[in-house]
């Protein structure tokens, strides 16, 4: 496992879209192993795998529950509701944007051995999910930021 370099900030990979992963080869693992480990050397709670500059649908999330999720080919197949909140991204430090996203989501996913699996969730984790699955299409915060958060802002 290697920890990779996140790319940040005006960086083309950021904007390439992902393409379907077709095989899980041996090749796909790695990256998955190396997407975790970068997530939490960075001390992240999501990375895309655009953000390691490896333009393919593989997302990583672990919100601090000691639960790491990896989804190869996930999808938004529901959105319920809407909330305002705000997010940080790997690839922006320093930058806290107020986006407003989906309350509740449905995500269909394949896990590492090829099995479909479906998340339903709310609160922090479905925030996570829409942000990585924007990051396969090459959308980020700063796209979807209603307003930016001063420093001085934060407790909020
Ligand atoms: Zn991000």
């Amino acid at each position: 496992m290697a920890v990779r370099i996140i790319r940040k900030g005006n960086d083309p990979d950021l904007r390439e879209k992902a393409s379907e992963i077709k095989k899980i080869t041996p090749q796909i693992i790695n990256i998955l192993n190396d997407m975790a480990e970068t997530m939490y050397s960075a001390e992240g709670i999501g990375l895309a795998a655009n953000q390691i500059g490896i333009p393919k649908q593989l997302v990583v999330i672990d919100i601090q529950d000691g639960n790491l999720i990896e989804l190869i080919n996930p999808k938004i197949v529901e959105l319920e509701g809407k909330e305002n909140n705000v997010e940080g991204c790997l690839s922006f430090p320093g930058i806290i944007g107020e986006v407003s996203r989906a309350k509740k989501v449905t995500v269909e996913a394949l896990n590492r051995e090829g099995q479909n699996f479906r998340i339903v969730t709310n609160g922090l984790l479905s925030r996570a999910l829409q942000h990585e699955i924007d990051h396969l299409e090459g959308k980020l915060l700063i796209d979807r930021a209603i307003r930016f958060i001063e420093p001085s802002e934060k407790e909020l």
